[in-house]
């Protein structure tokens, strides 16, 4: 599992940085690419990537500001053509969206050769997608904005080969049907497979906020509690508190004070303004603690099974 950020920018983009989009790649898990959201340069990021599009099956649009989907449109013409005849798409999204791309499509005749779902989000939901659990939650912005919690399934602890020896199991292809079961028969007497398992490993968590003000509330920090990774934009990023309260956004000192009531692996800062060049983020990443860190286009993130 890994986050590879496609964009990393905030309203404009610049040379170095497309508007916003990332991509959780779950190819080990389920052979599947979840999308979050759709910066206007996002096919060509795509294009210095390994990626498939036929191979993104669910996208999650954090709000409909134009940062964060025009690159909508485009992309899932070409996956047309890029190997996703037929290939289903589900797109979850702010009411306003199916509107919005319907149109598009129409407009531009443009027709797909592939079904798209659209799934209306709203707070609190919570969605069953390939095994994962997703909830979203309203922030704080000027339209609707919502933040993602992505939760991968407990994974089952490994058998304990040794104690099914003692009870006379031979090892081979029995042991995974064994595992796969939740209890199996031996010489006549039926056991509990839990009875032979080690101790379940937790899923990971990661948690993909659209543009906001800080959250400060208790079923908030509970929500994100324990992510692996949580992705927050600072749009400003210099002691400008104010400004970034009157624009709906963050800065990122109250960013990283928000996020001491909470307990995470890693904290991604998206959303970097075209304000701050190379040199002033290199000054302000080498004051960050190290498990924060500045996003930047094409950047890999990989996440480990235990890292908060
Ligand atoms: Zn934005
Ligand atoms: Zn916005």
């Amino acid at each position: 599992m890994k986050i590879t950020v496609l964009g990393s920018g905030a309203g404009l983009p610049s040379k170095t940085r497309n508007t916003q989009s990332f991509i959780i790649d779950l190819i080990e898990e389920i052979n599947e690419y979840f999308l979050i959201d759709a910066g206007e340069a996002l096919q060509h990021r795509i294009l210095n990537t390994n990626i498939k599009p036929s191979k993104i099956t669910n996208i999650f649009i954090t709000h409909l500001h134009g940062d964060h989907i025009y690159g909508l449109p485009g992309f899932l013409s070409s996956r047309s053509h890029q190997g996703g005849e037929g290939v289903p798409l589900t797109i979850y999204g702010p009411k306003g969206l199916k509107y919005w791309l319907e149109t598009s499509f129409e407009i531009t005749s443009s027709h797909l050769n592939y079904p798209i779902e659209f799934v209306e989000v709203s707070h609190n939901d919570c969605f069953d997608i390939s095994g994962f659990t997703v909830s979203t939650f309203l922030l704080d912005h000027n339209i609707d904005s919502f933040l993602y919690v992505f939760e991968e399934p407990v994974k089952k602890g490994s058998l304990n080969v040794n104690k099914l020896l003692d009870i006379g199991v031979t090892p081979g292809p029995v042991l995974k049907t064994i595992k796969e079961s939740t209890s199996f028969e031996h010489n006549g007497t039926t056991y509990l497979t839990e009875d032979f398992l080690g101790s379940p490993v937790d899923g990971r968590k990661i948690s993909i906020h659209g543009d906001t003000r800080v959250i400060c509330s208790e079923d908030y920090y509970q929500l994100i509690n324990h992510s692996d990774v949580i992705v927050h934009e600072a749009t400003y990023l210099t002691n400008e508190k104010e400004k970034a309260h009157q624009y709906f956004h963050s800065e990122i000192d109250d960013v990283l004070e928000n996020f001491n009531n909470v307990s995470y692996g890693q904290l991604l800062i998206s959303h970097i303004s075209n304000r701050y060049d190379e040199d002033d983020l290199k000054v302000i990443q080498d004051k960050l603690p190290s498990e924060v860190t500045l996003m930047y286009d094409l950047l890999d993130i990989t996440i480990p099974r235990d890292s908060r």
